[in-house]
């Protein structure tokens, strides 16, 4: 794995935070780590970019996600089924938008909200979880993936969980060459925001 086989692509979010930035992996298997906002600007920047180094979205084999927020999850949708799509396994009930789930933090957030002195208005609140999905995606993984272990075709990278600011949160290490693709660890012109989610049901809350 050398310095050329790790490409950065920077694709624009509809948020305050900015661009957010892909890597193409060009291990065994053709990787994209993270897709991007569903937004068709983000489709358009991707693909210009992947154009630039000869390759086409078709090409891509794998996405591995770092988390499953809709700036870095979203365009998984712009990818045909037959691509692995891999990530922790808390990616799941927000990248599928299952409706119970969405539901259960409904009931999970009404409860938290007064006891944090903040008002709960109920037609406000499903605005709000509805909003965070705006740009996101409805995809399911096709494998799930723990701190410790590697990754088909992306030979020495290995996957650390980093929760915090997603309970969803992994990193890849490449340890010979001491890389590290790190995702919303560490931004440049903000602090990494802890983000309050529900726990799983019948779990306690996690403190980020
Ligand atoms: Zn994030």
């Amino acid at each position: 794995m050398t310095t050329e086989d790790v490409i950065a692509i920077r694709v624009p979010t509809p948020f305050a935070v900015g661009d957010v930035i892909v890597y193409l992996v060009k291990g065994d298997a053709l990787t994209l780590i993270d897709a991007g906002p569903n937004t068709k600007e983000a489709a358009r920047a991707l693909q210009e970019q992947l154009a630039a180094v000869n390759v086409k979205l078709s090409d891509i084999e794998q996405v591995v996600l770092t988390h499953h927020h809709a700036d870095h999850a979203g365009l998984l949708d712009v990818f045909s089924d037959e691509i692995e799509v891999i990530g922790h396994a808390f990616n799941e009930p927000y990248i599928s938008q299952n409706q119970a789930f969405m539901d259960w933090q409904k009931r999970f957030f009404q409860k938290l909200l007064p006891e944090l002195g903040v008002p709960f208005d109920t037609g406000k609140a499903e605005k709000l979880i509805r909003s965070a999905y705006a740009f996101s995606c409805t995809r399911s993984l096709t494998k799930s993936i723990r701190e410790g272990m590697g990754i088909d075709g992306l030979e020495g990278w290995s996957v650390l969980e980093m929760p915090g600011h997603a309970e969803s949160h992994i990193v890849l290490f490449h340890e010979k060459s001491g890389r590290m693709l790190g995702g919303d660890l560490l931004l440049a012109n903000s602090s990494s925001n802890p983000i309050l989610e529900a726990p799983k049901a019948g779990d306690v809350r996690s403190k980020p």
